[in-house]
């Protein structure tokens, strides 16, 4: 009598019974199977921190350095910070009465210039789950906007709520400028986007364990609360704090001023203030000191002038040009660009003040016809000469390219 070769269950008491070359197999064998595979392959393909291994700061910079140009003391700081957090997470039991501190970060650049790239790209390597978060939708229970804790949420969410996973993986907090205190002096009107905010974040940054809502909101009153701790998760906050450099550099002549306005002022790069920022300048520009106090590793990106978004264009390895060489490539046409296109491409980001996130919207302004047409044709090679791009670009207007 056919009967399943795993349980035995013959096919008269199972749904269905599959036949193999020597055997069989039941419905419900192979729903247990699925859910062992299930489980075995997390364990293989998930998030295991502890298996992570975990690279060198230098190891660390150079996977950096693949996919972002310049900006190499965040970087560096970067690399530095990840690794002994990881080295930290990894050793805890070994560490004794030395307790080594969370090395939460803050990056402090433009918008644009490659902060959320960093965090990206860093989570990749380390492959934990990684989420990003924007402070300015963040409110205080009670007002409308999302709960501190819905950051949690999505940090669950990329780990497929494996909660383990969540418990080491990265949060990039971005537009942690936004929630600033408005005004230096404390004592100024309550301020409940801001400081309460920085108040809530506060108990993240520091570890502890928080009650997440897995489904996020507070559309789900009922739903079952899951206690996360955050003593080992990494928490990134990026922001452009515009005008902090006028605080920096109002602190710099301060110090200039006096007996002795020495030399080392007289060195002081006007052009870039933002080299010089120290955890005062944060607090000057109204972040409280205590979350200046969770996120001791401060650095800063540089602005991206032309010749770095030149590089922006070709350089990363997956740089928006190999990109499109790639899209053509699948369809079997040869992609060309001629150089003086490049410089035309970085000419218009730069004349309309698009950044690095314009240079992605011009080139897909200009590939945009050629991207509809090509594929039904036998074409193959395009080569994308500067009458061309020039041409495709004047039908657009500028204006609708600029991004946030
Ligand atoms: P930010 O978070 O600082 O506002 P992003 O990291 O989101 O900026 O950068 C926007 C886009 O610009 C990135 O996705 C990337 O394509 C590009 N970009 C910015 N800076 C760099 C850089 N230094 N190297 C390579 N690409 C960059």
């Amino acid at each position: 009598m056919d009967k399943c070769s795993f349980c035995g269950t013959t096919r008269e008491d199972a749904n269905l019974l599959l036949a193999g070359q020597t055997g069989f197999i039941c419905d419900e064998c192979v729903f247990r199977a699925h859910d062992i595979l299930k489980e075995e392959l997390r364990d293989i393909d998930g998030f295991d921190v502890d298996s992570v291994d975990v690279k060198k700061p230098a190891e660390i910079k150079a996977f950096l350095d693949e996919y972002i140009i310049g900006q190499d003391e965040a970087k560096k700081y970067l690399s530095v910070a990840v690794y002994n957090h990881y080295k930290r997470i990894q050793n805890q039991d070994k560490t004794g009465d030395v307790e080594i501190e969370k090395s939460n970060i803050v990056l402090v650049g433009e918008t644009g210039t490659g902060k959320t790239l960093l965090a990206r790209t860093i989570a990749k390597l380390l492959h934990v789950p990684f989420t990003i978060v924007d402070a300015t939708v963040l409110t205080e229970a009670g007002y409308v906007g999302e709960d501190i804790e819905s950051l949690l949420t999505r940090l669950l969410q990329a780990a497929d709520y494996n909660v383990e996973a969540a418990e080491r993986g990265i949060v990039f907090i971005d537009e942690i400028d936004k929630i600033a205190r408005k005004g230096d002096n404390p004592s100024i009107t309550r301020d409940v986007s801001g400081e309460g905010v920085q108040q809530g974040l506060l108990k993240l940054l520091e570890g502890s364990i928080v009650n997440v809502p897995p489904q996020g909101g507070r559309k789900h009153p009922d739903q079952k609360m899951i206690p996360v701790n955050t003593k080992n998760i990494l928490f990134i906050a990026g922001g452009a704090f515009d005008g902090i450099d006028r605080k920096i550099g109002q602190r710099l002549n301060t110090k200039a001023v006096g007996y002795s306005a020495s030399k080392e002022s007289d060195a002081v790069d006007r052009e870039n203030l933002l080299q010089y920022i120290a955890p005062q300048d944060l607090k000057s520009f109204g972040l409280i000191p205590e979350i200046i106090g969770r996120l001791p590793v401060l650095t800063y990106l540089n602005p991206l002038n032309r010749e770095v978004l030149r590089m922006i264009l070709t350089e990363p390895k997956n740089s928006i040009i190999k990109q499109y060489t790639k899209l053509f490539e699948l369809d079997n046409i040869e992609l060309k660009f001629d150089n003086d296109v490049l410089d035309y491409i970085v000419d218009k980001a730069v004349e309309f003040k698009l950044g690095a996130r314009g240079l992605r919207s011009i080139c897909e302004a200009i590939m945009m016809d050629a991207m509809f047409d090509l594929p039904s044709k036998d074409d193959k090679e395009f080569v994308v000469t500067i009458e061309y791009a020039t041409k495709k670009l004047e039908k657009i207007n500028m204006t609708r390219l600029s991004v946030a």
